[in-house]
């Protein structure tokens, strides 16, 4: 079969292997659609070794059951599924309260657990092998927009759903950065809370896609837009704080607005240093708010609720397809902003 894989140092192409065999508690899944993600794009342009030469690209995974290895019996040929970006041990204290994304089986506290397309063969051939426990049934929906809902909509729901003691009646949020993630983010605030909610993104055509659908949208180039979101959430801020940009200015602005005791959640990785000021004559940020970086990915209960989000027709986001041959495409524009929504690929 034909697998994208990751060659070596800005080398990813296309190489025939042989169709894998599934182990006991796995399955085999004919591939009907695979998202093409900005991690991928930064792993063809990483300067450095990415991850395992020879490794199958692909974490957006949408298929149907097509083989069953030893063991299963959870899941039956022919269900279509999307595929939890999270493959954890299952058994420790973490996987066994639900948190399979703290799993403590893997090499070090530093060392987050691993899935499709980072560290084992992931989604962008004709087949993969994955747990039988990470395949969850999709319910009708296409492939091509289940395939971005493990990652694009797990993402920001673990957010949202993380935070939802704050989200009480009266409560803002800020959500930084309208992308993919962030009109996610959007559509499960309004699906799931009665928090207002207010969008800072730099680009207008971002802010256009959530305009109608939030109570105020604002320029990151506007004047004093610290004051303003803080006059916008009851004058003292926003109980939540959603930055998926991640920078320097996009942080500061996060704690120079979030309410007392509330949170600023930064799943935006660019780079960015929080500054955590004690001195109470100079700080801008309040008494008893916590930030928590980098949350990584969303347990597999999350990735439940938002197939029924999606399901019901609560969450959507554009999607560009590209058939799978040509892959490279997809690739080049996501790196040059081309592509609306999330792209994917389609296997048929
Ligand atoms: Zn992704
Ligand atoms: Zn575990």
């Amino acid at each position: 079969m034909r697998a994208l894989k990751y060659k070596g140092v800005h080398d990813i192409g296309f190489l025939d292997v042989p169709v894998p065999e599934p182990g006991p508690g796995q399955v085999r899944l004919e591939v009907s659609a695979c998202g093409v993600c900005h991690t991928d794009v930064t792993f063809r342009n990483n300067p450095e070794i990415a991850v395992e030469p020879g490794l199958t690209l692909g974490h957006e995974i949408a298929g149907v059951v097509e083989s069953l290895g030893p063991e299963v019996s959870s899941i039956s040929l022919g269900t279509e599924v999307v595929v939890h970006t999270i493959w954890s041990c299952g058994r420790c204290r973490q996987c066994l309260r639900g948190r399979e994304n703290a799993c403590l089986s893997t090499a070090s506290r530093l060392t987050p657990p691993q899935g499709p397309g980072t560290r084992y063969d992931g989604g962008m051939a004709k087949y993969v092998v994955v747990p039988a426990a990470s395949a969850l049934p999709t319910r009708g929906l296409a492939p091509e927009f289940a395939s971005v809902l493990p990652d694009a909509a797990t993402v920001p729901y673990h957010a949202v759903d993380s935070n939802r003691h704050l989200l009480v009646d009266g409560a803002s949020v800020l959500v930084i950065g309208a992308g993919g993630l962030g009109q996610f983010a959007v559509s499960i605030l309004r699906a799931t809370t009665e928090a207002r909610v207010v969008v800072v993104d730099v680009r207008e055509s971002a802010l256009d896609a959530v305009r109608s659908q939030v109570f105020a949208v604002l320029n990151s180039n506007a004047a004093s837009i610290a004051d303003r979101v803080v006059e916008i959430a009851s004058g003292h801020g926003p109980d939540l704080v959603l930055d998926f940009v991640g920078t320097d200015s996009t942080l500061q602005l996060a704690g120079s607005v979030v309410a007392p005791y509330g949170t600023v959640w930064v799943p935006g990785q660019s780079g960015g240093t929080f500054t955590l000021d004690t001195d109470r004559a100079t700080t801008a940020v309040p008494r008893g708010a916590a930030i928590v970086s980098r949350p990584y990915g969303g347990t597999r209960n999350n990735l439940a609720d938002v197939i029924a989000l999606a399901a019901d027709g609560l969450i959507t986001i554009p999607i560009t397809t590209y058939p799978f041959e040509n892959a490279l495409a997809a690739f080049d524009d996501l790196d040059a902003g081309r592509v609306v929504g999330r792209a994917v690929l389609t296997m048929n």
